[in-house]
């Protein structure tokens, strides 16, 4: 199975790591032709507006709508998140999400850079450590949407709507594997 990530923008070595310990073979993906033959695609955290404006500069936007409406599988982190959402909250004026999920989510809702934090969540019944940096936070999940993590005060971190997974923190910052491992099955059984 080959994983793709977004190479725009972004923290995508840290993603690529990830996927080499769970020996998954990974491609960074700049242009169209890139996602041919692939199972899935990470879109990394990052800076969403700056990664919104790449995928507009690089001819992404169709291509990628097209694998995902195709039912491949694709996987946001933080500012992934953002971009894979049908509304967001604080945009950046131009800014213009992919809306694939039907979720709402406000950016930079904990704050600035120095409000970064980690913190040990549920995730789908699996406790984790992760970080959050500048994140986001889902403040409405459409009915076809389910949740697979909250922080203790009910927020939600963690959705999943069919082929498409997201969150607000980064997994692989903090060495974390699980949710990688949850979305590469994802990614063997195309919806
Ligand atoms: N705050 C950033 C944004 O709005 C996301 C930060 C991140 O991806 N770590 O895109």
């Amino acid at each position: 199975m080959r994983i793709g990530v977004l190479a725009l923008q972004g923290d995508v070595r840290e993603h690529i790591g990830t996927l080499a310990k769970l020996a998954c073979e990974t491609v960074e993906v700049r242009k169209s032709a890139d996602l041919k033959n692939l199972s899935g695609l990470i879109l990394p955290g990052g800076e969403s507006t700056t990664i919104s404006k790449l995928m507009d500069i690089f001819s992404l936007r169709e291509p990628v709508l097209n694998f995902v409406q195709s039912g491949k599988a694709i996987f946001g982190t933080c500012a992934g998140m953002i971009t894979l959402a049908n509304e967001v909250l604080d945009s950046a004026s131009g800014q213009q999400s992919l809306g694939l999920m039907d979720i709402s989510v406000r950016r930079n809702a904990f704050g600035s850079q120095l409000d970064s934090f980690e913190e040990v969540i549920d995730f789908d019944g699996t406790t984790l450590n992760v970080a959050f940096i500048r994140a986001p936070i889902v403040e409405r999940v459409g009915e076809a949407v389910q949740v697979l993590s909250k922080l203790s005060d009910g927020r939600v971190v963690a959705v999943r709507q069919q082929n498409m997974l997201a969150t607000s923190f980064h997994p692989e910052i903090t060495g974390e594997t699980f949710v990688h491992e949850y979305f590469l099955k994802m990614a063997s059984s195309p919806q």
